[in-house]
């Protein structure tokens, strides 16, 4: 269905009916799949045909959720693993080998920084941080030995973005790898595949599920590379549940229309909140104030479903705020139905440094918010009253 729309695709692509002709796909909870002959086994294991054998490499429910997502990102192939931490980590260590050198953009993931700087060091793999704001100057943190580059764009939570045609070229003209978290963006808002990234890794969790109720992951991208994460992933085991595929396949039916009302949530929001005397500023891609507004603009469909709000009066006031909204919640998640309002200086990125923090754009006042699907006035009402409150 390659020459269907992104809607279309994710609506119709489904594994194939089962002999009771169910419209919908049912899920397939088995650990294993029967052969019919001792030949047919033997094809099977040798890879000589296709078919299930065991749920930890494949199942009917894992593989519908990977075609649906690599027909709209414009990828070849792809794994779905348990969690979206899981996808980090195998991108990564299904390619990387002892000695090699990752090149990364500094805002990361809390988990992913830790993958870098606390557990791949283990295995003698290293890596360089990388300032987007100085990105022309990456060159120079490039090693012999690097092999990888790893990015998040937009980041999170400063909502930095990375010329993403731009680093695929540099990628390419130093033979390396690019690979994306395309998290925050989701397929229907950016597809980092169709500028020249090699891979891309989701946390699935989040918009992809958009309901706060199941982890999951993916690796995408071409099919060579991700022969190399598939044997990974088959032999350590990160694999999804069928029920969180079947979930997350449901979900992408209805990501278009649930990122457009969460772009459009935000963007209201943050319209109505540029120049607010208690901020100090709003962020956000599709705001014509943001840096990097014309390079959104070109690499994104829409401005995605979340805004930073910095306050004045630094972290005490922005824990006041916190303490009087009523309808948003305070949690740890984004991308859900429901909006949702993070701290990073004191919890998600409480673990650096002041300076650390100031280096990728964290302000001791800076709320993250990720804006729900609820009406656009009862977000703003409630975000309003919590700053006249916390004065
Ligand atoms: C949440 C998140 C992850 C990790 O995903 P989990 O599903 O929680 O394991 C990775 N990258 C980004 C950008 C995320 O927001």
């Amino acid at each position: 269905m390659s020459e269907k729309h992104f809607e279309t695709q994710a609506v119709r692509i489904a594994s194939s009916k089962t002999n009771q002709r169910e419209h919908s796909s049912p899920i397939f909870m088995t650990s294993s799949f029967t052969f019919d002959s001792a030949e047919e086994a033997r094809q099977m294991f040798a890879e000589e045909i296709p078919g299930n054998i065991y749920s930890r490499y494949a199942n009917p429910n894992s593989t519908d959720l990977i075609e649906k997502v690599c027909a709209v990102e414009g990828t070849e192939d792809g794994i779905a693993t348990g969690s979206g931490m899981a996808a980090m980590f195998a991108t990564m260590a299904s390619i990387l080998e002892q000695g090699d050198h990752i090149l990364a953009s500094r805002a990361l993931f809390g988990s992913t920084h830790q993958l870098l700087t606390g557990i791949f060091p283990k295995w003698g793999i290293s890596s360089t941080y990388g300032d987007i704001s100085d990105i022309a100057n990456w060159e120079k943190l490039l090693q012999p030995n690097t092999k990888m580059i790893f990015i998040e764009t937009p980041s999170n939570p400063g909502l930095e973005i990375i010329d993403l045609e731009w680093i695929a070229a540099f990628a390419k003209a130093h033979n390396l790898i690019l690979a994306v978290d395309n998290c925050f963006a989701t397929p229907y808002l950016q597809q980092p595949a169709k500028w020249g990234a090699d891979l891309v890794a989701h946390s699935a969790t989040k918009y992809i599920d958009g309901q706060g109720r199941v982890l999951g992951g993916l690796i995408l991208g071409k099919e060579e590379l991700i022969q190399k994460v598939r044997y990974f992933t088959r032999h350590t085991g990160p694999s999804i549940s069928p029920f969180n595929a079947w979930i997350l396949s449901r979900s992408m039916e209805t990501l278009a229309v649930r990122m457009e009302r969460h772009c459009e949530n935000a963007l209201k929001v943050a319209t109505y909140f540029e120049n607010n005397p208690h901020l100090e500023s709003v962020k956000y891609p599709f705001l014509k104030s943001h840096p990097q507004y014309e390079l959104a603009k070109k690499q994104m469909r829409l401005g995605g479903g979340i805004i930073t709000l910095t306050l004045k009066g630094g972290i005490e006031r922005a824990k006041r705020f916190i303490d009087q909204l009523e309808l948003i919640t305070v949690t740890a998640n984004l991308g859900d139905t429901r909006s949702i309002i993070t701290h990073p200086a004191s919890t998600t990125h409480s673990k650096l440094t002041e300076e650390e923090r100031e280096r990728v754009g964290i302000l001791p006042g800076l709320i993250r918010v990720s804006t729900g699907l609820e009406h656009p006035d009862d977000i703003i009402g409630d975000i309003e009253r919590a700053l006249e409150k916390s004065k």
